[in-house]
């Protein structure tokens, strides 16, 4: 046991506290110099196996890792949280208080040229200077909620705390600070998605009491209006089933987005059966697809049902938007590079990568593409497509409009399956969506 250095250590810290004593100093200084010589002494501890060899050209340890610890200021500087020690002065002057060390992300956070200096014109919020005034001279922790403003939003919360090696009288306070900009951003969206899907079941649940009023009141004994009042309900009735479908959709993808999709399955396949599910919409619509796929079909890795809900959902909106007596276009391949799936076909369209899967070298994909003749999308909508709920303002709205949750939903699904998605479109002259999804393995 290295009891010599420990011994040291001791005198050390308690001939710098006489020190700062006897030379007068602000009681914050004597705990500092304390602070710093007790931190000596852990770190003497802390290496023992260093003291017991006693070589001191000796860094590292047979491991290759630091025989001693890094110093607390790197340690502190390291964080990515701003952090600092603050001391208070007299407690009735708030422009006493200092803060005697700043890390690097304070520094930036604050913007402060020194590690040290007036708390009050380094950190300008009311809330804080209150919570460090409670954890300095009321000995209790508090946070507040602190924006610095500027072009980018960010939030954080602050955190004070008395320093029990401050005696809890008005001498040392640690004020940390975490960024919860994410979190709080995911908070918005999530009440965003709520507020949404509750408006949109709220409309044609209110179309439906209205009818059931009507019905009830003076179109009782009127037979013509109430066939045509029943099958207008019955179209919002579905509706409201297509929208409970799609929620539960995404919500049930969204819960295993990180789960990697096991199986397999054929995007020429899956093309196939979508245009076959949509034929007698498509008939009535006087509307023809084509599809184009290699002989030897297109196997992908993944969720058979997932990979044949995207390209449903890609070929039912290419349906949904096209004119009657229209075509659509769907081409597969495969054996492509995530650069090659995601290369624009045309030239006058707008381009835009939705979703891009992280560079996996010698990754091949199979691609679906899913053009159509339709009155296509500007191009400031592109980027905005796959948010849940989004729709382009001025479409067709009503029984046979969608529910703002199809492109979502073929996200998530690319996104568990580590694929990607892209759109092209120009106004008036149709859309394109190129889904593609990892090879299968041979
Ligand atoms: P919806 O169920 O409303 O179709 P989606 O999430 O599938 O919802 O699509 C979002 C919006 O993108 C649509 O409301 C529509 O405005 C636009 N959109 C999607 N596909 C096409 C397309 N093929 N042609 C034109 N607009 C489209």
């Amino acid at each position: 046991m290295a009891t010599k250095p420990v011994l040291l250590g001791l005198a050390a810290a308690a001939a710098a506290a006489a020190a700062a004593v006897l030379a007068g100093g602000p009681r914050w200084l004597v705990l500092v110099a304390g602070l710093g010589a007790i931190a000596v002494v852990l770190a003497t501890l802390a290496a023992p196996r260093r003291e017991a060899q006693a070589k001191p050209d000796e860094e590292r340890d047979e491991d290759g890792l630091p025989a001693r610890p890094a110093p607390v200021a790197e340690m502190l500087d390291g964080l990515v949280d701003p952090v600092l020690l603050v001391a208070g002065g007299r407690r009735e002057d708030p422009a006493s208080r200092r803060f005697v060390y700043a890390n690097a992300a304070a520094k930036a956070l604050f913007l402060l040229a020194r590690r040290e200096g007036i708390l009050a014109t380094a950190v300008r919020s009311p809330e804080i200077l209150a919570i460090v005034d409670e954890a300095l001279y009321g000995g209790a922790t508090g946070e507040a909620r602190y924006e610095p403003g500027g072009a980018q939003e960010r939030i954080w919360r602050a955190h004070a705390a008395p320093l029990a090696s401050g005696g809890g009288d008005g001498t040392l306070a640690l004020l940390t600070f975490r960024d919860e900009t994410d979190v709080r951003r995911t908070e918005r969206t999530r009440a965003d998605f709520l507020a949404n899907a509750s408006h949109e079941l709220r409309t044609p649940l209110a179309s439906l009491t209205g009818f059931i009023e009507t019905l009830r009141g003076h179109a009782r004994d009127d037979a013509g209006a109430r066939e045509k009042f029943l099958a207008i309900m019955h179209g919002q009735a579905r509706r409201m089933g297509r929208l409970i479908d799609d929620l539960l959709s995404l919500s049930r993808i969204e819960l295993n987005e990180h789960v990697p999709p096991v199986g397999e399955a054929d995007l020429a396949a899956a093309a196939g059966d979508a245009v076959e599910g949509l034929a007698p919409l498509a008939q009535e619509k006087g509307v023809a697809f084509r599809i184009q796929s290699p002989p030897q079909g297109a196997p992908v890795a993944g969720d058979r049902d997932q990979v044949l809900q995207v390209v449903q959902n890609l070929a039912e909106n290419a349906l949904k938007y096209s004119a009657p007596g229209g075509e659509i276009a769907i081409d597969v391949a495969a054996g492509l590079s995530a650069a090659e799936a995601a290369q624009p076909r045309s030239e006058d369209a707008a381009h835009m990568v939705l979703l891009m899967p992280d560079h996996a070298l010698g990754q091949t994909y199979a691609a679906v593409r899913v053009r159509d003749f339709g009155p296509g999308i500007a191009r400031e909508h592109l980027p905005r497509l796959t948010e849940r709920f989004y729709r382009v303002e001025g479409q067709k709205s009503g029984e046979t409009s969608g529910t703002g949750l199809g492109l979502a939903i073929v996200k998530h699904i690319v996104n568990r399956h580590r694929g990607g998605l892209t759109v092209e479109s120009a106004e008036g002259q149709g859309a394109a969506f190129t889904a593609f999804f990892p090879s299968r393995p041979d």
